[in-house]
């Protein structure tokens, strides 16, 4: 039996370390602020944005949420309100709420955001830090950090030797997390959609990172023996053993089959999930100490 890989557990140890950081940049006179703006009223989009507030505030930052009416905003309002968040020297992290009304062009806003504010780390001059290696200057997606994060729980920080498969090649997801395990000297392959006998390359994987949003995709005899599996999938299917109308929630992985294979395997939910605002903070902390002139803390 795999270790299950506790996202729960490792988000809360991030946490800790950004309350003590945020605590000793504050009794230097600087709170780190982190904004968050939310268009419309999309009900997923609210639960996030209300986790990420609360957490802001359990970190003893500065936390201020813009939520603006769909039907009125225009991307000129938009835009005028990341320009006053750049300008703003109480703000270290600008987050907005993807998606956005189709009416919004969600790219020209992203861009707009300043790369030393953007936590989110999808400003192109952040995807170039990052593809360059220079890790010390980016921002990196929240939710590939957080798998890196326990990547690195599990196999330590440097994984020279071992090979690494990452299913999916999203922006948000997939590309980042292919060019973390290479900045941590994996050798790395990118598998997608159009990968010919899949199976056949997750089973090469000492690491295998799925994030695809297909329900179990991956199978057990797709797993290496003795691999460490990330399962970033988070996907809702109908669960009438629960009763009629229930659904749960399950990975890219089938877990029950996986974990009897791999070494070490994340839940869903309480794996990756988790980890994911964890990071945020920890980005927003960051930024707030390079404002400062102030070396950050190693997450
Ligand atoms: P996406 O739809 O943008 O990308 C999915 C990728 O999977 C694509 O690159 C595609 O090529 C690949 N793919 C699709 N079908 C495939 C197949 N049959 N075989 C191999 N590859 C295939 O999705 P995303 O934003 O990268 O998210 C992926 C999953 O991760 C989703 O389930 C999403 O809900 C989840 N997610 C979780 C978190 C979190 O906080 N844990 C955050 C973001 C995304």
């Amino acid at each position: 039996m795999a270790e299950i890989i506790d996202g729960r557990a490792i988000a809360e140890s991030v946490v800790v370390k950004v309350i003590e950081s945020t605590a000793a940049l504050v009794s230097s006179g600087i709170t780190p602020g982190l904004a968050v703006v939310l268009v419309g009223e999309d009900p997923a989009s609210q639960v996030y944005v209300n986790s990420k507030g609360r957490r802001a505030k359990e970190c003893g930052f500065h936390s201020v949420q813009h939520n603006l009416d769909a039907d009125t905003t225009t991307q000129d309002d938009l835009l005028k309100l990341v320009a006053e968040l750049n300008a703003d020297p109480a703000i270290h992290g600008i987050l907005v709420q993807l998606p956005l009304p189709d009416h919004i062009d969600a790219d020209a806003v992203i861009q707009a955001i300043s790369p030393d504010k953007d936590v989110d780390g999808f400003h192109y001059i952040n995807v170039g830090r990052l593809g360059t290696g220079a890790l010390d200057e980016a921002f990196v997606p929240c939710t590939p950090a957080g798998s890196m994060l326990m990547i690195e729980r599990v196999r330590g920080r440097d994984l020279s030797g071992l090979s690494a498969v990452v299913i999916g090649r999203s922006n948000i997801v997939g590309k980042p997390m292919a060019n973390l395990l290479l900045a941590a000297n994996a050798t790395v392959t990118i598998a997608h959609s159009r990968t010919a006998d899949l199976p056949a390359v997750a089973r090469g994987a000492d690491i295998l990172v799925a994030a695809v949003g297909r329900p179990e995709m991956v199978k057990g005899d797709w797993v290496k023996p003795g691999a460490t599996v990330i399962d970033v999938g988070i996907n809702r299917i109908p669960a009438p053993e629960k009763g009629e109308g229930k659904t749960r929630l399950v990975g890219d992985v089938a877990f029950e089959e996986a974990e009897k294979i791999a070494r070490a395997i994340t839940p869903v939910p309480g794996g990756v999930g988790p980890m994911t605002i964890a990071m945020l903070m920890a980005a927003t902390v960051t930024s707030a100490y390079r404002a400062a002139g102030k070396t950050p803390p190693r997450f």
